[in-house]
């Protein structure tokens, strides 16, 4: 009896058990539903199975899960301990996720989203582990309109919104070697760990999230770009400066955000020289020559009106990284990084800072640091969708 039940009153906020099975009792009888465990140690439960069981139906769209259960809507944001309903934006212990093709809900639902929400219409036995659904009280609905899309989340951008992460280098192409990191550490784990940190605050604030990779991977130069397509508002390429062994190297430091444009210096263009030389690691050489194709992509409308966009995320981007770095805020610079000409999006590199100076190698490999960066520059960028909005929406909303 005590074997079949599990303990983690810590992550369940105040569930004592998680049972390994719920009895759902609804219209079409009884139905058992398996209680799992994400990757975090949650309890969640596979929703088809509980919606089957209470007669509902999910969609996916735009990185929310909408479930409708009772006519009621209720709409997860997946990934984040977050779901919408009545129009507001309620915490949850856990995240709704999607795993192999199945959506996952938070135990926490079940046992205490449905019955508090929709008391005149659920119970939750504790003891029993059953759900029990309850017919509407003679006749009358209880029903309410389901949820619209919400409009906006709670700091003020409309959902929907994605941004290609890109954490510079990988696999056989170390990027720098990272003289003041710790040993073994190279630029390539850097970008790596900063791109996943940047990833979780992003959806913590409610922003889709596509990365170009997730793990010691190499992804061709000329293909990183292609994950920013018309549904994204957003590519950002991170790096890690380095400097060429000479007389006090090691004393230049700070952080830079790069957009594509012709080099106005000699070293923004030696950095993307350095960043550009990545494709020697790359097995196919790809089509479109980085120096070399720039003149015609800057012939480019379309890209033009992006690069305005560009610059802008760019100077957000230095704004909110100075109030938490410890090194130099170089500025917003401009040079060919041939990454950033496949992005027919507005597009950023941002050098994090300099591994061949002992304070920024410091920083930029402590949690403390990182954690600051990746928190920052989140920032910058709901800034920057904020106001690409305001920009954007001016038509739409006249009539009001
Ligand atoms: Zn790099």
């Amino acid at each position: 009896m005590i074997a079949a039940l599990l303990t983690f009153a810590a992550l369940t906020g105040g569930f004592d058990t998680v049972p390994a099975m719920v009895t759902v009792s609804g219209a079409n009888g009884e139905s058992r539903v398996p209680v799992r465990l994400d990757e975090s140690g949650a309890p969640v439960v596979p929703a088809p199975i509980l919606l089957d069981a209470l007669s509902g139906s999910s969609s996916i769209s735009n990185g929310w899960a909408e479930v409708s259960i009772a006519r009621q809507a209720f709409r997860f944001l997946l990934d984040a301990p977050l779901y919408m309903f009545d129009n507001r934006l309620r915490p949850l212990a856990a995240a709704a996720s999607i795993r192999q093709d199945t959506l996952y809900l938070p135990f926490q639902f079940v046992a205490e989203v449905l019955p508090s929400r929709l008391g005149n219409r659920f119970r939750y036995d504790d003891r029993k582990a059953r759900l029990t659904m309850v017919g509407p009280k003679s006749g009358v609905t209880a029903a309410r309109a389901p949820d619209p899309t919400p409009e906006r989340l709670p700091n003020g951008l409309r959902p929907g919104h994605i941004v290609t992460i890109d954490p510079g280098h990988g696999g056989v192409d170390p990027g720098n070697p990272g003289v003041f990191f710790p040993r073994g550490t190279r630029e390539k784990d850097v970008t790596l760990q900063m791109g996943l940190l940047l990833r979780d605050e992003l959806k913590r604030r409610g922003v889709g999230v596509q990365m170009t990779r997730t793990s010691d991977t190499l992804i061709a130069l000329g293909d990183r770009g292609g994950y920013c397509t018309e549904a994204c508002d957003l590519f950002v390429s991170i790096h890690v400066n380095s400097l060429a062994r000479r007389p006090g190297y090691t004393d230049i430091r700070g952080f830079e955000t790069f957009f594509l444009a012709e080099a106005k210096t000699e070293d923004a263009a030696r950095v993307a020289q350095m960043e550009n030389e990545a494709v020697r690691f790359e097995a196919r050489p790809t089509e479109s020559g980085g120096a070399m194709g720039l003149d015609f992509i800057l012939k480019d409308l379309q890209l033009n009106e992006h690069l305005r966009e560009s610059a802008r995320a760019a100077e957000l981007v230095q704004r909110q990284l100075q109030a938490v770095h410890t090194g130099e805020n170089r500025g917003v610079k401009q040079a060919g990084f041939m990454v950033l000409t496949t992005a027919r999006r507005p597009a950023i590199l941002v050098e994090l800072g300099y591994s061949t100076n002992p304070d920024d190698g410091r920083f930029l490999t402590s949690y403390g640091g990182q954690r600051a960066m990746a928190s920052a520059l989140a920032d910058a960028i709901v800034e920057y969708l904020l106001e690409y909005e305001r920009k954007t929406s001016g038509g739409n909303e006249s009539g009001k």
